[in-house]
């Protein structure tokens, strides 16, 4: 049983990178019938943004990913922590250090001329037999942590086997300021020690951090879970993600006209494959997902992707799940009479929820102008006459047009009478109706308009000459 948590810093919004380790946390504990958490790491109060708070709940609303107990807030827990940095002062295993920050700046350039990775000197950490310099007047000092001076810190990453850390790449940093507030490194291993995690699942950006927050654990007598460091998305370039490839609010994806159960499709498969399946339902991924599968490579992100499995969810999710999502789109199905008609056949070829909503629209309203290049093209001179001897065929049979077949009846021997060619008859039908030469079929369009708007749109149509 797996108990796993995301742990955003409201800093921003959720995107996705954040929301596929979200994803990876999630799946995992509902596999194992363990528990998900979700903990806001809104310490910095500097940077914190209670809107991008919200925003990120209200991602995960939308995602569907339900989290287990009531969420916790950094910021809700100080005394708590403040309680153990005492614990530790008063084990011996933590320090105070009263080096002002000009002490730390001179001490890191004269490292760094040297060639040596900055870290702080040990300066005021107590040692048996050692004499620390006089506490200066007026200062308050940091907490930092006794780290080990020597050896290797060890774990086995679930992705990336097994990591050394040499001793000498840890320093005993800060875990208070000199204002009281612990530090980033030591409130996560708490966090995640209280909240009970048996695996944490994070972006590699955080492996480094691990060594430290090990220490933490150990100096606290904490168990420390099992870490997953997930490799970052790429941009097709190899490069990190920017805005510009898609490394977006994930809300946006919603306003672009994507389905959850698509961007989570697309999201798993980001970094986690079995075999060369690309389709996963959630049941599936709940079925076959397990972290130490996890691609040991960066991922690269591809829009293309997206996008057809976009298009296949469209194609295959109901079509009352189709008219609830496009209304947020302000596009309103509700109570029309051929709505399933509408969406069967705007479905067909949409990759977006707009674009379904454009082909639609395109459908349902009136054309108020006419494409210029196709009437050109299509509407020639006799196309008048036959359209009125077209429109005539249709009153005669209006009783009997309801279906796209009832249409095609009445058609086919029309087209045969006056020797037509497809497009002779059904590109100026195609402009009459929707403006344009690009729309779906001509006899499901109208059997969703009904007799009476095809009338009436041919012949405006014709009334107008087609625009020329
Ligand atoms: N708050 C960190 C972030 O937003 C994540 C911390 C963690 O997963 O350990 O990147």
């Amino acid at each position: 049983m797996a108990i796993t948590r995301f742990a955003p810093s409201p800093t921003g919004y959720l995107h996705i990178g954040g929301l596929r380790t979200a994803l990876y946390s999630y799946l995992w504990a509902r596999k194992t019938g363990g528990k998900f958490r979700l903990r806001i790491e809104d310490t910095d109060t500097s940077r914190n943004n209670e809107e991008a708070m919200k925003a990120i709940i209200k991602a995960f609303d939308w995602v569907g990913l339900n989290y287990d107990d009531e969420v916790e807030y950094q910021s809700q827990r100080l005394d708590l922590y403040k309680k153990y940095i005492q614990q530790l002062l008063d084990e011996g295993k933590a320090y105070r250090c009263y080096m002002s920050r000009e002490e730390l700046d001179a001490l890191r350039e004269e490292q760094m001329a040297n060639k040596q990775t900055p870290r702080y000197d040990e300066t005021w950490r107590p040692e048996e037999g050692k004499t620390l310099p006089t506490i200066p007047e007026g200062v308050e000092p940091v907490i930092r942590i006794k780290a080990p001076q020597e050896g290797v810190l060890s774990f086995i990453d679930g992705v990336k086997s097994i990591m050394n850390f040499d001793c000498s790449e840890v320093d005993d940093f800060v875990i208070a300021r000199s204002n009281g507030m612990p530090t980033y490194n030591f409130v996560v291993a708490i966090d995640d020690a209280l909240m009970e995690m048996t695996d944490v699942i994070r972006g590699d950006d955080h492996l480094t951090n691990t060594p430290k927050q090990m220490l933490i654990y150990e100096a606290l007598g904490f168990d420390i879970p099992k870490f997953y460091h997930v490799p970052m998305i790429n941009n097709p370039q190899g490069k990190k993600l920017s805005k510009r490839d898609g490394a977006l609010d994930v809300m946006e994806y919603k306003n672009q006209g994507y389905l959850p159960e698509a961007l989570l499709n697309f999201l798993v498969r980001l970094g986690w494959s079995n075999g060369d399946q690309e389709i996963f339902s959630m049941d599936e991924m709940l079925e076959l997902f397990d972290p130490t599968n996890i691609n040991k490579s960066a991922s690269s992100y591809n829009e293309e992707k997206l996008l057809w499995l976009n298009a296949h969810y469209i194609k295959n999710v109901s079509n009352e799940r189709l008219a609830q999502e496009l209304e947020f789109f302000d596009c309103h199905l509700e109570g029309h009479d051929k709505k399933e008609m509408l969406l069967d056949l705007s479905k067909e070829r949409a990759q977006t929820i707009v674009e379904l909503r454009d082909a639609i629209n395109k459908i349902l309203d009136v054309p108020t102008e006419y494409e210029a290049k196709g009437s050109k093209k299509f509407v020639k001179e006799e196309t008048p006459k036959f359209l009125e001897c077209y429109l005539s065929v249709l009153e005669e049979n209006k009783e009997s047009l309801h279906l796209a077949c009832d249409y095609e009846i009445v058609t086919k021997p029309f087209i045969e009478k006056f020797e037509l060619k497809f497009p002779q008859l059904f590109q100026p039908i195609r402009i009459a109706l929707t403006g344009g030469t690009q729309a779906p079929s001509v006899y499901d369009i109208m059997a969703i308009l009904g007799f009476n708007e095809v009338y009436k749109r041919i012949s405006t149509a014709l009334e107008k000459n087609f625009g020329k």
